[in-house]
C-alpha cells in the first residue's frame, strides 16, 4: 500500500529530468527517475492550496492505491513536500493524450480501432467500479481552465491548467490506453445518495450538471461522448462556449451528424446506450463489453493484435480524422470553462434561495464575492435566458 511519506525527501529518492509531460489542474507531471533502481516515472506534483484540497489530494493517493489494472497507471509512492506540495510517482504512460494520436496523419482511423479503445476504457471503468468507485472525469479533453479554485456552500469547482486528458496512450505506435487520473472519483456504495458537481460540462452527463443523485452509469454518458467524437469528431454536446455546452447537456438532445453515414448502425445503437437522458437506461461497462460491437471486435482477433497498431482489413472502411483535428484545435482556444463552472453552481444556488424568496439575486451574488473571472455577456444573457424559461 502506498502511503503519502511524510519524513522522506523527494530528492534523496528521486530526480527530474526532460521536458514536463503535462499540466493539470492541481500543478505540472514531470518525468523522473528512481535513484535506486534508474525506473522512470511520473512524478505529479500537485499544489494543496486549502485543507479541502489536502483531503481531496489524500483521497486520489488512497484510491489510486487501491488500482490495480492494466488499463491504469499504477501509482509508485508518494510524499509531502514542504506544507502544500504532494508528490505522487505513477507510472509513466509514454504515447501522447488518446485524441492527439488517434488524430495523428499516420493513425488508421477504423471503426474496429475506435471500438478496441473504446473496449479498453470500459474494461478499466468496469474495475473501477468493482472497487467501489464512480471516476467522475472520464474524459479525452479538456478546455481551458483557469486557475481559481472557489468553494461555496460545499460545492466546490477546483481549476487547475490546461488541456489535460485522463486517456493516455502508453505508446506511439499501439493501441493500449491506460487511465492516469483520479483526482475526482468518489467511493459509492449506493447506501445514499451522491451528489457532486464538477468535471468537464462537455463529458459529464445530465445528472452532474443538474446535481441530482449520481450512480455508476454517471461514468458511461461520458463514455458515449468520446465514442462519439471518436468515430466523428463532433463532440455531441459542446457549444461556442462553456454555458451553451452546459445547456445542450441539460436538455440532452443530440442526433448523429452526417460523419456516421458511414459508421455501422451496431456502433450507433452502442452510443443510443450510452447517451440515455435517463441513466437507469444506460449500460454498465459489463454490458457494453458484452454490446455485439464491443463483443464482435473482440472475437476477430487475438487481443494482441486488436491492440497493435491500427490497419486497414478488408471492407473496413477508414474514417475521416480531418473533423476530429479541427476539434482538438478547437479545444485548445476555449476559454471559461471555469468560471462558467462556478457560475453553474452559483445560478444553482441563486435559484434554491430564490424559491425560498429569502434574498435577490443581486444581493446574493454580492454576498458570494464571485471571483473575479465573471461570466461573459453571452453566457450572462444565455443563463438567464434559460432561468426565465
Ligand atoms: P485534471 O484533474 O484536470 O484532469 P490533474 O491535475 O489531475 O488534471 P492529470 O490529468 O493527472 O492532472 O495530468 C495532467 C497531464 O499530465 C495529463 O494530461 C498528461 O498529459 C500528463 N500526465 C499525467 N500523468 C501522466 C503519466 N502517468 N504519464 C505520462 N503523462 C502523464
Amino acid at each position: 500500500v502506498v502511503r503519502i511519506r511524510t519524513n522522506a525527501k523527494f530528492d534523496d529518492f528521486y530526480e527530474i529530468y526532460g521536458e514536463p509531460l503535462g499540466e493539470g489542474k492541481f500543478g505540472k507531471v514531470f518525468q523522473c527517475r528512481e535513484r535506486s533502481t534508474g525506473l522512470e516515472l511520473a512524478a505529479k506534483f500537485i499544489k494543496i492550496r486549502k485543507d479541502a484540497d489536502k483531503a481531496t489530494v489524500e483521497r486520489e493517493v488512497s484510491i489510486m492505491t487501491q488500482m490495480r489494472h492494466p488499463r491504469i497507471a499504477q501509482i509508485y509512492d508518494a510524499f509531502y513536500a514542504g506544507t502544500n506540495d504532494v508528490i505522487l510517482l505513477m507510472e509513466i504512460v509514454r504515447g501522447g493524450e488518446l485524441f492527439n494520436r488517434v488524430a495523428e496523419d499516420s493513425y488508421i482511423l477504423t471503426e474496429k480501432a475506435v471500438a478496441m479503445i473504446v473496449c479498453q476504457i470500459c474494461e478499466a471503468i468496469e474495475y473501477i467500479h468493482s472497487q467501489h468507485i464512480i471516476h467522475l472525469d472520464i474524459k479525452a479533453s479538456h478546455p481551458s481552465l483557469s486557475p481559481l479554485p472557489v468553494s461555496l456552500r460545499g460545492i466546490s469547482c477546483g481549476g487547475r491548467g490546461d488541456n489535460p486528458e485522463n486517456i493516455m496512450c502508453v505508446s506511439e505506435t499501439g493501441n493500449r490506453i491506460k487511465l492516469i487520473d483520479f483526482g475526482l472519483a468518489q467511493y459509492y456504495d449506493g447506501s445514499k445518495d451522491l451528489y457532486y458537481m464538477a468535471g468537464t460540462p462537455e463529458f459529464a452527463a445530465p445528472e452532474v450538471i443538474k446535481y441530482e443523485p449520481l450512480d455508476f452509469r454517471t461514468d458511461m454518458w461520458s463514455v458515449g461522448v468520446i465514442t462519439y467524437i471518436l468515430l466523428s469528431g463532433y463532440s455531441p454536446f459542446l457549444g461556442d462556449n462553456v454555458a451553451e455546452t452546459y445547456v445542450n447537456v441539460e436538455r440532452g438532445e443530440w442526433e448523429f451528424t452526417e460523419e456516421f453515414d458511414v459508421v455501422s448502425d451496431i456502433a450507433k445503437d452502442f452510443i443510443k446506450n450510452l447517451l440515455s437522458y435517463d441513466k437507469n437506461n444506460r449500460m454498465y461497462p459489463r454490458e457494453c463489453l458484452k454490446h455485439p460491437w464491443i463483443a464482435d471486435t473482440r472475437a476477430s482477433a487475438a487481443i494482441d493484435t486488436l491492440l497493435a497498431q491500427p490497419t486497414i482489413d478488408d471492407g473496413a472502411t477508414q474514417l475521416s480524422n480531418k473533423q476530429l483535428k479541427r476539434y482538438i484545435v478547437r479545444r485548445r482556444f476555449r476559454k471559461l470553462a471555469f468560471a462558467v463552472m462556478c457560475y453553474v453552481d452559483f445560478r444553482k444556488i441563486l435559484i434554491d434561495l430564490r424559491r425560498r424568496n429569502s434574498v435577490k439575486g443581486e444581493e446574493f451574488f454580492a454576498a458570494a464575492k464571485v471571483p473575479d473571472a465573471p461570466p461573459s455577456e453571452e453566457m450572462g444573457s444565455l443563463l438567464a435566458k434559460k432561468t426565465k424559461e
